[in-house]
């Protein structure tokens, strides 16, 4: 980032090709006005720009706490000309919902956001029944922070494929969020099947588990906990799970604790 002493140093001047979206920033997280343009890089003295240092593309800069990412304008452009107009090229000449994924990452990475809904759009009239496409837009848009049409991806790839893990978590996590704990352990119940630790990370259930303790649900919390207990016995040693079951067996006055004798010397024990 640019900065001056005394008035001497560098400085951005100017905004062209500006473009503003309102997502959160990825460095303080508060939802604003990200800004995005190109400008040039001075070096000055008093506050005067002497000497021209290149063109930039400054991307995503936040209001509230100023951070941003910087790229060379030109190389930028250059790069989003290429990559956009040869994933359009690849989609065009083979239609696919991989080619499709593909050009809507692409767009993504670009900004490109209304392009990317409108392909959405017609890659799902083309491949209505391809759930694996829904939840692969459904990421891309998650990681460019367009949280809205991600939510509902993952609504409508559920509908399709009920059965992938990956939205049934997602779906569960913005349930648990919005204080639907039934709805979403019901999702993840196949993280409370036997055996589930094999194949899955059962860290959604520990959200779950948390959240039904938060609600005075300790019933539930307790349920879960035998579960993640059963699943991987090397938990009962760790000290946050110590005292999150400590607390609901507390709360719902039993003495005989699920918990297993405490381990030691506890500091040798992986964490
Ligand atoms: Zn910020």
């Amino acid at each position: 980032m640019p900065a001056t002493y005394n008035g001497v140093g560098t400085l951005y001047y100017g905004k062209r090709n500006r473009s503003v979206r309102i997502a959160p920033c990825r460095s303080c997280g508060r939802v604003a006005h990200l800004e995005s343009y190109d400008t040039r890089l001075w070096f000055v003295i008093i506050f005067i720009p002497v000497l021209p240092l290149g063109r930039k593309r400054i991307i995503d800069a936040c209001p509230a706490c100023t951070r941003h990412f910087v790229a060379g304008a030109d190389e930028y452009e250059q790069a989003r000309q290429l990559q956009v107009s040869a994933a359009q090229e690849e989609y065009r000449r083979s239609p696919s919902p991989l080619t499709a994924l593909k050009l809507h990452g692409t767009l993504l990475a670009f900004h490109e956001i209304e392009q990317a809904e409108s392909l959405r759009q017609s890659a799902r009239q083309k491949f209505p029944t391809d759930g694996e496409m829904l939840v692969g837009m459904a990421a891309q848009l998650g990681q460019a922070a367009v949280y809205e049409p991600m939510a509902e991806l993952y609504e409508a790839a559920h509908r399709l494929r009920p059965d992938l893990p990956e939205v049934r978590v997602e779906l569960a996590l913005r349930r648990i969020d919005s204080g639907r704990l039934e709805e979403a352990r019901k999702l993840l119940d196949f993280l409370e099947a036997p055996g589930a630790a094999r194949r899955h990370s059962l860290g959604p259930l520990d959200t779950l588990a948390l959240h039904y303790q938060k609600k005075g649900r300790h019933q539930e919390a307790l349920e879960i906990a035998q579960h993640l207990l059963d699943e991987l016995p090397r938990i009962g040693q760790i000290h946050r799970f110590r005292a999150f079951v400590a607390r609901s067996e507390k709360a719902l006055g039993r003495y005989d604790s699920m918990l297993p004798a405490r381990a030691f010397p506890q500091r040798v024990l992986p964490r």
